[in-house]
This record gives C-alpha cells, structure tokens and sequence, in this order.
C-alpha cells in the first residue's frame, strides 16, 4: 500500500502551530506579523492565488492587506509601491504575484524588495543565501514540499533524488534545497535523453513539470517517494504531473493532486512571513 503524502493535512498541523504563537503574540499586546501583496491586473488565476493566501494570513492571525494596481500600471509605479513598502516598519513580508503584465520586467520589481521582507525568496540575494546553505527566504513551493518530506520521515540524507523541471520558482530552488539536505540530486529537463533511466532508479521524485499525467508507472518504482507540484487543468479538473491511479499502491509513498503541494505552498509563505517578523523583531526590536 502507498503511504499518502497528504499536504492538507501537514499544512493544517503547521497553521495550527503558527497560531498558538501569534495568539500569544496578541495575548501579550505585540504588534502582530504583517503580509502585503501587490496584484497587478485582475488574472482570474492570480486573483484566486491572492485570495488564498490572504484568507490563510486571516485563519493564523497574520495581518494581510492586498494592494490592487491595474494592469496599465507602469513598472516604476509597481516600484514605487515596493519602495513604500519596505519602509514601512508595520510590513513584514512583500509579495508581487507572479506574473506581471508583459510590459514590466518582474526581475527589476523583485529586485527592489527588501530581501528581508521578500518572502517569495526570489531576490538574488536570498537566491544566493539557498546556494551557499545560509539562512534566507527559499520560494515556498519548493521549501513546501520538502517540509512535507520531512513530516512524513522520509530520509533526504543519501538519497537519491530526481527534480523534474528546473524553473527559478520550483525546480532549481528544490534541487538545491535537497542538496543542502545532503540528498543526491539530479535534475531532468525538457531536453533531458532519457528521463525513465534517471527516476527510475530514485528514492525521491519531484514532478514539477507542468505537464498533465505524464509521470507514468515506466518512470517510477516501487521505492519511490513521489512529491506532484504540477497543477494542470484538464476538463476544468485539476489533475497533476504523475498519473496518481497508476502510480497508487505501487509507489512507497505519494502526494496527491489537489490537495499536495498546494496547501504546502500557502502555509510555507505564513512560516516565511513569521520568519521574517522573528527576524526584524530579533535584529531591530
Ligand atoms: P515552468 O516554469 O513552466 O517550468 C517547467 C519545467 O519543466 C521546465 O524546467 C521545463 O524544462 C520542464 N519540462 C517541461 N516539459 C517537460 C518534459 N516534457 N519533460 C521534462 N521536463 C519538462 O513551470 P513551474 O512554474 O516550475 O511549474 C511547474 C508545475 O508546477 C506547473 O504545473 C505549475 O502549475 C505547478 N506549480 C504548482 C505550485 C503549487 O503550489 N502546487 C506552485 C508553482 C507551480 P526546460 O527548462 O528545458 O524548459
């Protein structure tokens, strides 16, 4: 039988946690942790994201507010917006939804976050923290899926691991996360020969391809432990990277699609943001 890596589940224990300490925060007449995200435009996906995550602050006691600019917004406006931001001593964690309408370059909007404040963990100065093992913000969707790996007990240490995908918000930030844990990782690709001849030997595969049900059983095998990323919607259902019928109750362990990662993916930007209140707390009172 799998083991089900059930990220709804963990994600709850996590908010759970992170409640009794900002209950207790309030109890003692602390300001509380504050989340701001900047939304540009109305994408119904990027809409429905934001809402989430501002409902999860809400559930926790995190403080949240969302700044809606318009699509025509130009970039130094969006900057501008960051630049208030990261001033303000009441905002802990800055998040830009991702993405950004085509005539703003979101490299130059990220850049400009406070990488104190920035809990996406996509300025290079906390992608470099994640490459040298420092402490930093690490994109929460990969930090996500190995604090579900760890919920379940799954060695990292020695293992071999398979990244499927490398993009900068999944892929790369995970294969390095893995490393850092000390696991032998390999990263596969849309040019990659023979991807079968890699996952099928892994203790650990992360499907974070963007490619619905690809993942098949002639990619995997018994030992694996299977972690989907992939969010595709097929026939208005959301359905995953790895063929989940298939590979149930013939892989060790797997995460399912909703439901997975998805939760862990929210809940680790609340972490991110706690951390980040810890951390000002800790180095400015
Ligand atoms: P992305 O930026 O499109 O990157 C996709 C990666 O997959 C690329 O590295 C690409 O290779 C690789 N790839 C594409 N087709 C492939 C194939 N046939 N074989 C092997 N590799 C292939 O996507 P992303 O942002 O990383 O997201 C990946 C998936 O995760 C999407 O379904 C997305 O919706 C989902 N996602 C979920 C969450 C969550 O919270 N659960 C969060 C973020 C993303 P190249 O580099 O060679 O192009």
């Amino acid at each position: 039988m799998s083991l089900l890596l059930d990220g709804k589940q963990c994600a709850l224990n996590i908010e759970a946690q992170l409640k009794v300490k900002i209950d207790a925060l309030r109890d003692k007449g602390e300001r509380l942790p504050k989340l701001v995200v900047i939304l540009v435009g109305t994408n119904p996906a990027s809409v429905s994201y934001v809402t989430n995550k501002a409902k999860a602050c809400t559930r926790v006691g995190i403080l949240s507010e969302i700044i809606q600019l318009p699509e025509i917004s130009s970039e130094a406006a969006v900057i501008a917006e960051v630049q208030g931001l990261n001033a303000d001593p009441s905002v802990d964690g800055i998040l830009v939804q991702l993405p950004l309408p085509k005539h703003i370059k979101s490299k130059n909007v990220i850049e400009t976050i406070d990488p104190d404040k920035d809990v996406d963990g996509l300025h290079s100065v906390n992608v470099t923290k994640l490459v040298m093992n420092e402490r930093g913000f690490v994109p929460c969707t990969a930090k996500g899926v190995v604090t579900l790996l760890k919920a379940y007990n799954v060695p990292l240490e020695g293992a071999d691991a398979v990244v499927l995908g490398r993009s900068q918000l999944v892929g790369r930030p995970l294969a390095q996360l893995l490393s850092n844990e000390n696991a032998t990782v390999t990263v596969c690709h849309s040019k990659t020969r023979d991807i079968p001849r890699h996952t099928s030997q892994a203790d650990i595969v992360v499907a974070a391809i963007g490619r619905p049900k690809m993942i098949t059983l002639d990619y995997l095998s018994p030992k694996a432990v299977v972690v989907d990323v992939g969010i595709n919607k097929v026939d208005d259902k959301l359905v995953g990277d790895v063929d989940f019928e298939a590979a149930w109750n013939v892989v060790k362990a797997i995460s399912p699609v909703p439901k997975g990662v998805g939760p862990m993916t929210i809940v680790t930007l609340l972490e991110n943001t706690m951390d980040a209140y810890t951390w000002k707390k800790e180095h400015h009172g």
